[in-house]
């Protein structure tokens, strides 16, 4: 069985994250999405809350059922081991992405010589799209609907609405 693991922080998914989710769920036989949960950054949602919106969003895609979503932290190599992986998914958007992740799927390769990562280059409709211009947007109450699934769209604002109330 070919097991894949696409990880990130997803924080929160966005419409390029389920489009190469679709796309890298017919090349294995199982995707694990790999939530991180030790990011350097402080995400906006809890990596309980960015496993439930990713489970909303792949629920109800045709297709997808061969999907499992989990939370990782530390190092990526040692959860694919765990998870019986041999192939890391990640998405292309730019060449800027291209030098990070050339690096760490070379690193990643070294660490664990039976894990090869594959690339996915990312539709050009989503191109531009990333978690960090989401929540850009929607912290100052600008429209998100075009970036990201709509049965989270809520969840995202009212993120925001709770934040400001505190
Ligand atoms: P990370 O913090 O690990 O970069 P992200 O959640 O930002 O986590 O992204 C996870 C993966 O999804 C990365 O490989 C990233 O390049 C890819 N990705 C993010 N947005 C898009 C998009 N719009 N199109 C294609 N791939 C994307």
């Amino acid at each position: 069985m070919k097991i894949g693991i696409y990880p990130g922080s997803f924080d929160p998914i966005t419409l390029g994250h389920l489009d190469i989710i679709i796309r890298a769920s017919k090349l294995v036989d199982k995707l694990i999405i790999g939530v991180l949960k030790n990011s350097s950054k402080k995400p906006l949602f809890t990596v309980e809350e960015r496993v439930e919106l990713i489970e909303r969003v792949t629920k109800n895609v045709p297709g997808t059922n061969n999907i499992e979503i989990a939370s990782f932290d530390g190092l990526l190599v040692d959860f694919a081991k765990k998870q019986n992986a041999t192939i890391i998914v990640r998405g292309l958007r730019a060449i800027t992405d291209f030098e990070y992740e050339l690096q760490i799927a070379q690193t990643n390769h070294k660490l664990c010589p039976s894990l090869d990562t594959v690339f996915f280059t990312t539709s050009v409709e989503y191109s531009y799209v990333s978690s960090s211009v989401v929540r850009e947007i929607a912290c100052y109450g600008g429209d998100i609907s075009q970036f990201i699934p709509e049965s989270i769209l809520q969840s995202v604002y009212d993120k925001y609405k709770s934040i400001r109330s505190v």
